[in-house]
């Protein structure tokens, strides 16, 4: 195994990050067709993409759908869920005629990145990778299969491709970014050519959102708000969080992670801090916090849920975005292969 000798760019980028400095100028991210999308991912990453696309950046969204196989038998839903996403993107204001979206099954070069990407990592490195492990326990298979091991090189060729650097993420994703970043450096130096750009991470003010039971909120642990629900879904779902019987409410993450999670999430709907809540509801407990929650929450979502209702009545317009996106990312990606391939010395290359 080559191991790198140049000194690594920062992994995470600054939260101000300028798309139009040369950090930022393409962006790539991406979601797991697994459910709707929560407030986790909406605040943890789907503002963050909005706001560098109308900056003036190059976006590109994978929808991930090879890896919703690594942990489940069968990819339930696959296409319903795919369209879903796309809505969720264009809802909550990604704009699709400047955004690459694009289902990564749609894209035949980014497999055949993964053979050479797969050599430059070792079997150690990939068995340390925290996010894999913590995926792999919260997995619903009996055994780990081979794709779910190897997937954060399967992500990386889906971040390379584009030549991104700049990847919008939550926090569990920091160890499968360097994996990307790793498996960058390494081929650069290993076959001498300059391709790939290291990328780095773009963190948002809630990198770790927590769900109704205290853990990350996440689509397949039954603890999320879905973008999608309705109100009284929401006031439901809130009403259910887990919280104390302490009366005075108290911004504490440490000590009281249930009432800081919902404070959190509060603040991030009203744009405020999640202390300055907590004095105003003060001895209302936590009936009068998940009250406050509710309201934050289905009134900062309304437009979008209006405007979500409308892009679900029109499911070929939808299919018509991951058609355009799929010809974009494929001229993008068969561009980067080609290239590797000639660095790798292949038969066959130009
Ligand atoms: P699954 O349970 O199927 O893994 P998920 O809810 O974890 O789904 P992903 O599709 O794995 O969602 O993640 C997509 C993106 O959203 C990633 O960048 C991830 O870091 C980010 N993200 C997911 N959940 C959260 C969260 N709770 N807070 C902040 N960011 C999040
Ligand atoms: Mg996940």
């Amino acid at each position: 195994m080559t191991v790198t000798t140049t000194r690594p760019e920062p992994a995470v980028a600054d939260r101000g990050t300028d798309p139009e400095g040369p950090a930022g100028r393409r962006v790539l991210t991406g979601d797991r067709p697994t459910g709707p999308l929560h407030l986790g991912h909406y605040f943890g990453t789907l503002r963050n993409r909005v706001r560098l696309q109308r900056q003036g950046a190059e976006l590109f969204v994978v929808v991930a759908d090879y890896q919703v196989i690594t942990d489940r038998d069968i990819a339930d839903r696959l296409a319903e869920h795919s369209e879903n996403l796309v809505i969720d993107y264009l809802a909550t204001g990604l704009d699709p005629e400047s955004a690459t979206i694009f289902a990564h099954s749609a894209v035949p070069a980014l497999n055949q990145l993964l053979l050479p990407f797969l050599s430059l990592v070792s079997v150690a490195e990939l068995g340390r990778n925290p996010t894999v492990k913590d995926e792999i326990a919260h997995s619903r298979q009996s055994a780990v299969s081979g794709l779910m091991f190897t997937y954060p090189v399967h992500q990386a060729a889906d971040i390379l491709f584009s030549k991104a650097d700049l990847v919008p993420v939550g926090q569990d994703q920091l160890p499968h970014l360097e994996v990307a970043r790793t498996v960058a450096r390494r081929f650069n130096e290993r076959y001498g050519a300059g391709i790939f750009p290291c990328p780095r991470a773009l963190l948002s003010e809630a990198p770790l959102l927590p769900g109704t039971d205290g853990g990350k909120m996440s689509k397949s642990r039954g603890n999320a708000i879905a973008l999608a629900a309705d109100e009284d879904e929401t006031a439901r779902l809130v009403r259910g969080a887990r919280t104390d019987a302490e009366r005075r409410i108290s911004y504490d993450p440490a000590g009281r992670p249930g009432v800081a999670g919902l404070l959190q999430l509060a603040a991030l709907c009203q744009d405020r801090t999640p202390g300055q809540l907590a004095e105003e509801i003060g001895d209302g407990g936590a009936a009068a916090l998940k009250r406050t929650v509710t309201e934050a929450v289905n009134e900062h979502l309304r437009p979008i849920r209006a405007r979500r209702a409308e892009l679900a009545a029109d499911r070929g317009h939808i299919r018509q975005v991951l058609r355009t996106g799929a010809e974009r990312a494929n001229a993008v990606a068969d561009a980067t292969l080609a290239e590797v391939r000639a660095a790798m010395g292949a038969v066959g290359s130009a």
